[in-house]
């Protein structure tokens, strides 16, 4: 759906060049949740412009849908331009503008539909975000989780095939975050539509991001299902976000284990065996005795999954070990 064929992008700053993206190369495919994660001035927000054409790559391509956005006509942009909804972190509505004018702004703006038509349509993208109650306040009478829903309404209403969200959740309590992620989750399955999700939050990947990009300093560099990403990162960067978002310091952690005994290992389980009574088993086949010292048990969108570091001590360790590999798990020998 979304092409980036090695595409670099700097901005001219005081008569200097200062590189924002530097050789992106990545696939977004149709009808899935793709996460752009990295801190601030990583290039994320000129990676997701490039994609609307806000923004015109210095070298290389952005395809959507197969098709070369720099190449487009004036009227061909603007057509390809209504394929794409966005939603921004501060909502960007008009704030002289009740929440319907809001909503019906795209509509009139594209000229298509009769007044009535409109109205219909506002009504029903009120309905389906939650607010058709509010049809009359204007943005300052909302909250953010509100106006954000708006947002989401406004952007859907052109019928879009893909939903850019820039930091969208950013301005938001942890709860009116969760509700909106789960709006934004529900309208993706139901319309069947494209996410491109931007942010600074791991948190927000692994509630409703199918792959991640990790962007690092205009370069991608990792990226993958957010289940390997998360529990595995590779790349210095990921680990930090993953460790932010898990709020914990492996280093300040394994510190915390050096007067433990015995053999240190990570254990992660994914999917239904989350719930699988193994480590019991385990222990009474090989006789070790295991102490838990972390761990956490969560979902990654629909997964379940778990992460413990244990402390194996007496029987057969590495028999424990190979049937822990055995039975499907992740296992990692933090020290022997
Ligand atoms: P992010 O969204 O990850 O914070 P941006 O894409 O906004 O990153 O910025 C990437 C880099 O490009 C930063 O160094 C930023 O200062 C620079 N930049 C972004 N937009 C502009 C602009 N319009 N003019 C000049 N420099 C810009």
């Amino acid at each position: 759906m979304i092409d980036f064929i090695d595409v670099h992008k700097s901005y001219v700053v005081d008569g200097r060049q200062v590189p924002a993206l530097n050789g992106v190369s990545l696939r977004i495919e149709a009808g899935e949740v793709f996460g752009i994660i990295g801190h601030s001035g990583a290039g994320k927000s000129t990676l997701v412009r490039l994609i609307n054409l806000l923004e015109r790559p210095g070298r290389g391509s952005v395809l959507v849908d197969g098709r070369d956005m720099a190449a487009l006509s004036s009227a061909e942009l603007r057509a390809q331009r209504q394929q794409i909804g966005m939603i921004f972190q501060h909502f960007n509505l008009l704030s002289s503008k009740t929440v319907a004018d809001n909503v019906a702004f795209p509509l009139r703006l594209a000229g298509r539909m009769t007044s009535r038509e409109i109205d219909e349509r506002v009504a029903l993208l009120l309905d389906r975000v939650g607010l058709a109650d509010q049809a009359g306040k204007y943005p300052a009478q909302l909250s953010g989780g509100q106006k954000q829903r708006v947002g989401i309404a406004r952007a859907l209403a052109t019928r879009p095939k893909i939903l850019l969200c820039d930091e969208a959740t950013s301005a938001l309590d942890p709860q009116t975050t969760q509700s909106v992620l789960q709006l934004l989750a529900d309208i993706q399955r139901e319309f069947r539509l494209t996410i491109v999700v931007i942010t600074h939050e791991m948190d927000v990947v692994r509630r409703i991001a199918d792959r991640v990009a990790v962007l690092d300093a205009g370069k991608v560099v990792e990226m993958g299902p957010v289940a390997d990403v998360f529990l595995h990162p590779r790349h210095v960067t990921t680990q930090r976000f993953v460790q932010e978002a898990e709020h914990v310091d492996d280093a300040d952690q394994y510190d915390a284990f050096s007067h433990v005994r015995g053999t240190l290992v990570r254990l992660t389980f994914r999917g239904e065996q989350t719930f699988d009574p193994i480590l019991g088993e385990v222990a009474r086949q090989t006789g070790v005795n295991f102490s838990i010292l972390s761990g956490r048990i969560d979902r990654i969108k629909d997964t379940p999954y778990g992460q413990l570091i244990i402390a194996l001590n007496d029987g057969a360790p590495r028999e424990a070990l190979s049937r822990f590999v055995d039975a499907g798990l992740t296992v990692e020998i933090l020290r022997e």
